[in-house]
């Protein structure tokens, strides 16, 4: 096995952020809505209709092009993808083939152990989603299939990776800095859950420093990355396998199966479809104007890479902290909406504040930054953490629930001394080995000042006060 190594390329599909579908009207909405209430005569093929092309879905899909450094062509040309199935009821579907609008670009992944690889992007094109087969219902499996066309005509953009990929962590990598890349252009939400993103993975195996590829198998139906990553390893296991025992791995498509941890043959190459394809006469050529493609460049938001640095260089944060913070794009934008109210040395207590309280998630920027600004003097990080959920749920302000809960550290040095004085009282021998300059005894003075304060003394300030006192005598 140690021979040997993967060459991996994926090919990823994710639904653009429009409202409208690719070619028609109808909402995007429709995932785990009533099926079959987000369609028309266009996206459902009924004849004498014509596609008409959704402006945002191009700048959506030009602008994940721009984020992965593509380049973009000038012109490109939609295609029909001609098969018949189901759950496409043109029997064609609306892709790009020959001339995708985009091509060669690269994406800069980051694996466990702070390393970077690249991956080279062969291509990205546009493309419209099929519908969706229901074989089953619940748990209850059906004697006929149903269809849904909701999904019918969503808009795609198809991601397909040079063979760049050698280990399945790489490719859980990619696909994370991909989603990142994506989400934070606005390009897609890609959501798992909802089908927004999947992936095919294409698997070969060769001999380490071997030049030429093996035959690779194309295993689909990966719902999570993390069955792209068992996947990968189960498929890597097989392939060695058949060659180390003299075979040949065959050209085919594989499906993975979660609950058997394995991947099955589903169609081989000599069954593989001829799709046809030729240019849709129905779409004029996709022209990319200079100007058009340059308001688009200039409308991108700042990208994860940029951001971390951001974070590192103006922010003083480490690096771990800064990859942390930016992988959910909305708490690193409520980091840097905060920060624009809080002071430079703050960033360190914010970061803290989001990344060490359970699933964080953000409030408004002035509770935030007032929470914060409560640590400095008034509640402890600690007690902030704890404070949060509540703060969340409840909408009021830091300063308002810390009153309401009586949180508040008392920093009051009329009332601190008075603790104090008392504490030395109580503590006869403590006090007594204090003066006698055993220092360590202050810990137990500190300790009766915190039980008389019921935990909110300042402690720094008792401190300070507990040796003012002894020094002048008490
Ligand atoms: P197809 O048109 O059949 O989908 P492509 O040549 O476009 O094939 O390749 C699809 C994906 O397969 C790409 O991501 C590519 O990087 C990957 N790929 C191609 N050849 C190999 C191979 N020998 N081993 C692993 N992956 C490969
Ligand atoms: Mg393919
Ligand atoms: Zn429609």
């Amino acid at each position: 096995m140690a021979e040997y190594e993967m060459v991996i390329g994926l090919e990823v599909h994710c639904q653009l952020a429009t409202k409208t579908k690719l070619f028609c009207g109808c909402a995007t909405d429709g995932f785990g809505a009533v099926a079959n209430t987000r369609v028309c005569p266009v996206c459902t093929g009924q004849p004498g209709v014509l596609p008409v092309l959704n402006k945002r879905a191009v700048e959506l899909a030009f602008q994940a092009a721009l984020a992965l450094d593509c380049k973009l062509a000038d012109v490109s040309i939609f295609a029909r993808k001609n098969y018949f199935y189901p759950d496409l009821p043109k029997a064609y579907q609306i892709s790009q083939y020959e001339q995708p609008f985009s091509q060669h670009g690269r994406l800069e992944c980051r694996l466990k152990d702070g390393a970077a690889k690249v991956v080279r992007i062969h291509r990205i094109h546009l493309e419209e989603d099929a519908g969706k087969l229901l074989h089953a219902i619940g748990s209850e499996e059906l004697d006929h299939s149903l269809v849904d066309f909701n999904r019918g005509g969503t808009p795609l953009i198809e991601i397909v990776s040079e063979p760049d990929i050698r280990v399945s962590d790489e490719a859980y990598a990619y696909l994370t800095a991909l989603r990142e890349v994506l989400i934070y252009s606005g390009a897609s939400r890609c959501d798992l859950e909802k089908g927004e993103m999947r992936c095919d993975a294409n698997i070969s195996v060769r001999l380490k420093g071997a030049e030429k590829f093996g035959t690779r198998a194309e295993i689909k139906n990966l719902n999570s990355f993390k069955n792209v990553k068992d996947a990968l390893e189960y498929e890597f296991r097989r392939q060695v396998e058949i060659v180390e025992s003299g075979g040949k791995v065959v050209q085919e498509t594989r499906l993975w199966n979660a609950e058997k941890m394995a991947t099955f043959s589903m169609r081989s190459k000599e069954e593989a479809h001829d799709y046809r394809y030729f240019p849709d006469p129905d779409l004029v050529p996709l022209e990319a104007k200079p100007a058009w493609v340059a308001a688009l460049k200039a409308g991108l938001p700042e990208l994860p890479a940029a951001r971390r640095a951001r974070l590192t260089s103006e922010f003083r944060l480490s690096s771990y902290d800064a990859e942390v913070l930016t992988s959910k794009k909305e708490v690193a934008d409520s980091f840097l909406e905060t920060m624009k109210l809080l002071a430079p040395e703050d960033a360190k207590a914010l970061a803290n504040l989001m990344l060490n309280t359970a699933d964080f998630s953000p409030i408004d920027a002035p509770r935030m930054a007032e929470l914060v600004t409560l640590t400095r003097r008034v509640i402890t990080v600690n007690k902030a953490k704890e404070l949060y959920p509540e703060l969340r749920a409840s909408g009021k302000s830091p300063k308002t629930l810390v009153e309401e809960k009586g949180l508040a550290q008392v920093s009051d040095e009329g009332q601190l001394r008075e603790w104090v004085k008392a504490a030395l009282a109580a503590n006869p021998q403590a006090a007594a080995d204090l003066r006698g300059g055993k220092e360590r005894a202050i810990g137990s003075i500190v300790g009766a000042v915190m039980k008389l304060s019921k935990g909110k003394a300042n402690p720094g300030l008792v401190n300070k006060l507990i040796k003012e006192a002894v020094n002048a005598g008490a």
